[in-house]
């Protein structure tokens, strides 16, 4: 049934999915292999996710392209050629529409709308599902594939909406593009966003002035083209690549993890292996022994080469101070891949404000004002980050068994099992949700690792008529207590991070993610899985 908006209402589905990126745009695939129902609800005009909204300058993958792209098929990933080591954002939205378009994905989802609610009715053991659009649905499953950056945040200073010029987030970037040219421009935040739309920014503007609250570790890319030879070594290994990345820590086969530890190792090989992989680019840094992140020595000799190597890049003593990271772990917050950041600030319009000596007081009509000094701006750019992992699944007013709500049970932090599930919310699913190794792996592998998990199960609850299935509440307990062990193992909790919420005010400070490693993860879901689905309870029908 469709309304005079062409909205559907009151239809009776399978599946609502609620995210038309990466994770919704394979849970569509596979869940019409099961011959369902499914209906995709999608906030953008357009397939991509948080490729769709994050159109900033600069903004480039952090995961090598031969990585990050779909696994499972061989023939949709041999009509592809990339070409570039890491590819740019319209890159990859290109690919996202060309895999949505050779699979015919766009008919079955319903872009400009924001599912708004969902409610469980126990009696029919379905789900109500509610849009932005007014659309009301019915449907037996509800998959969040809502992507863990999406929900984008701009800090609460005083004065915002009293600037007079244009405010930008880098996760909300206007379509048509920005110019900078002979602007003034403030760019508040150093993270990847900020790391990598700055070097491009400052191409254009005539000043641009930099608001630091955490110097950030950040290490040189080295993008560049792909070689032929590349690509099709690349395509030969496709399926054998992701077999081998589930059996990783990261979930990437690109590079090979160092599974000795830095104390059984001589100063000269921590020395060459931190080397050759600093030289190499990306994430290789982080697997140059197994301790890296496990305790404080190690990781100092990781941080200090990599301060070492930072300082080589800035040409000014005093911002050598500034500009390099002190007091966390490297790791333990996002690492960046950069592309002339810090050579950036040894540019005579480049000026870099330190929020910790200086702190922003507002925004004003003119600007920023920080440490009593009013800085005026033509444009204000906020790459200040998102309410991560938890801030897009909690835009939906969700309402469980019993009446219980979502946001209400996750008030303290997010509690699942698994990162699939969460109990009193039946049938209802979570693609990398917190709790599940996600944003410390490569996010195509855990996504391809949930679907698979998911659609099987739905598959198989179907087939043996199960009415629903819900975390139990004593798996969950057990499985967020093994979260937090494995984090306080390791050296995550010592930054304030995202991972952590710590950049939302008021956020509980959890660790979010499961850092046990996508390999790890992996045998628990297929365990689970085989014992009939151990810690959730099935109800027949
Ligand atoms: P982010 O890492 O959370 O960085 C936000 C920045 O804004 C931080 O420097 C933060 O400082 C600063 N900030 C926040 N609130 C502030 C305030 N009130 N006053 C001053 N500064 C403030 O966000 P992001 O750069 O958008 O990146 C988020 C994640 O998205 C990344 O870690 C990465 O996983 C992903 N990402 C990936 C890529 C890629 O693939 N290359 C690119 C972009 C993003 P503090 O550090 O002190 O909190």
């Amino acid at each position: 049934m469709t309304d005079a908006n062409g909205t559907g209402v009151g239809r009776d589905l399978d599946v609502v999915v609620v995210g038309a990126g990466f994770a919704g745009m394979y849970l569509l695939h596979r869940l019409r292999g099961l011959n369902l129902n499914v209906q995709v609800f999608e906030q953008g005009k357009g397939v991509g996710g948080t490729w769709y909204w994050n159109r900033y300058p600069g903004a480039r993958c952090d995961v090598e392209s031969l990585e990050y792209q779909y696994g499972f098929s061989d023939e949709v990933q041999r009509g592809w050629t990339w070409t570039e080591r890491y590819a740019a954002q319209p890159e990859i939205l290109r690919y996202q529409n060309y895999v949505a378009d050779t699979l015919d994905l766009k008919r079955d989802i319903q872009f400009e709308t924001k599912v708004t609610g969902a409610d469980y009715d126990q009696a029919t053991a379905r789900w109500t599902v509610r849009t932005s659009r007014g659309d009301v649905v019915r449907a037996k499953y509800v998959v969040m594939a809502t992507g863990c950056l999406s929900a984008a945040r701009v800090p609460d200073f005083p004065g915002m909406g009293s600037f007079k010029g244009a405010t930008y987030h880098t996760g909300d970037w206007p379509h048509e593009g920005v110019d900078f040219t002979g602007l003034r421009v403030g760019v508040i935040g150093t993270g990847s966003s900020a790391v990598q739309s700055i070097p491009e920014i400052a191409k254009q503007a005539k000043e641009l002035t930099v608001f630091q609250r955490t110097a950030n570790f950040t290490l040189p890319a080295g993008n560049r083209p792909l070689t032929e030879e590349e690509i099709a070594a690349g395509r030969e290994v496709l399926l054998e690549g992701r077999r081998r990345a589930f059996a990783t820590k990261g979930g990437l086969h690109t590079f090979e993890y160092n599974n000795r530890l830095s104390t059984d190792m001589t100063p000269e090989e921590i020395r060459k292996e931190l080397e050759s992989r600093w030289n190499a680019g990306g994430f290789a840094f982080l697997g140059a022994y197994e301790d890296f992140l496990m305790s404080w020595e190690a990781n100092t000799i990781a941080s200090d080469f990599a301060r070492e190597q930072m300082a080589k890049a800035i040409k000014d003593p005093g911002l050598v101070e500034k500009l390099l990271p002190q007091g966390h772990p490297v790791g333990a917050k996002r690492l960046c891949l950069d592309t002339h950041y810090l050579e950036t600030f040894n540019e005579p319009h480049v000026t870099l404000v330190d929020v910790r000596e200086t702190p922003i007081e507002r925004i004003s009509a003119a600007g920023v004002v920080a440490g009593g000094k009013e800085y005026a701006f033509d444009a204000i750019v906020f790459a200040t980050g998102f309410d991560a992992m938890t801030g897009a699944i909690l835009s939906v007013d969700v309402t469980g068994r019993d009446g219980a709500r979502l946001r209400d049970k996750w008030a303290a932090g997010p509690r699942t099992y698994l990162g699939l599930q969460t109990a009193g919310f039946p049938n209802l699913f979570f693609v990398t949700g917190p709790g599940s190794p996600s944003v410390l792996s490569n996010m195509i592998v855990a996504i391809e690792q949930h679907v698979d998990w998911i659609t099987n199960c739905i598959g198989r609850l179907e087939q043996h008529q199960v009415r629903a299935i819900e975390a139990q509440v004593e798996a969950e307990d057990q499985w967020v207590d093994h979260v937090n062990e494995v984090a306080a193992m390791t050296l995550y909790p010592e930054a304030n991070s995202w991972y952590m919420g710590a950049n939302v005010p008021g956020k509980p400070r959890v660790f979010m993610p499961y850092p046990g490693g996508v390999d790890v993860y992996q045998q628990k879901l297929d365990e689970v899985a085989e014992r009939n689905y151990e810690g959730f309870a099935l109800s027949p029908t």
